[in-house]
């Protein structure tokens, strides 16, 4: 089954120790998270094959060639998007393979927070989870730092917004309090409430949600923009000035 025993990094990174049947695998290796590795793998429960990144920034990418000299033995893949650091292979938009022995990944690109971001969408019989990196967060999404509205929205609102509504959500970061604080300023109705309540009370968020729970058309009206793309932006804008 997957996943996971999830390593809370806050206010930094999330790592999730992905877990198959047998043999198992991990799932986006950090410096931090060197004796976490070692842990499992002297258990004997765990094989770890590669590092799967979302985007090359340092804090989710930044520990790759530490994590590869740790585990210099291991030979283990660098999956990510082009600019992570000491990527081995970038998988094609839309591309699949198997990791394990039951877990099929599929990568789906969505450039904005970076060019090189590539959520990744698995699926476990029925179980479906969905690693946003920097671009999806629980009611939020990252900054564009390396692209425009038009690519967040389609990111967004067309790439994930396809993904089966019951696809459990991971985010990079648990920003999930900072981003109610927002979202209360512009949408008042019960799924902010629900998930304000739900942020005071629990440390952690990642996977607690889906994609259907971030689908919410009435937030546009708050803009007062029609092309979704204009919503966008604007959205992000109010938000970076908060
Ligand atoms: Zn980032």
């Amino acid at each position: 089954m997957m996943p996971s025993s999830s390593i809370p990094q806050t206010p930094l990174s999330t790592h999730l120790v992905l877990v198959d049947a047998l043999p198992n695998e991990i799932l986006r290796p950090h410096v931090r998270v060197t004796p976490v590795l070692k842990q499992h793998l002297s258990s004997g429960q765990m094989n770890l094959t590669a590092i799967i990144n979302t985007h090359h920034h340092w804090d989710h990418a930044g520990g790759n060639d530490k994590t590869l000299s740790d585990f210099k033995n291991l030979n283990l893949k660098v999956i990510g998007g082009k600019d992570c650091q000491s990527v081995t292979s970038t998988p094609k938009h839309g591309e699949t393979f198997q990791i394990g022995s039951g877990i099929s990944v599929k990568a789906l690109h969505t450039p904005c927070h970076t060019q090189d971001s590539i959520c990744w969408f698995m699926q476990d019989g029925d179980e479906k989870v969905v690693f946003t990196g920097d671009t999806l967060f629980i009611g939020g999404c990252g900054r564009f730092f390396e692209g425009t509205p038009a690519e967040m929205h389609k990111a967004l609102n067309e790439t994930l917004a396809a993904l089966p509504d019951d696809t459990k959500v991971y985010p990079g970061h648990e920003y999930t309090k900072q981003n109610v604080k927002f979202l209360v300023t512009v949408l008042q109705n019960d799924a902010v409430r629900n998930l304000q309540k739900f942020a005071e009370n629990n440390e952690q968020t990642q996977g607690k949600f889906t994609i259907g729970d971030e689908k919410d058309p009435v937030i546009r009206k708050v803009t007062s923009k029609e092309n979704p793309v204009d919503v966008m932006g604007a959205l992000r804008e109010m938000k970076n000035a908060m």
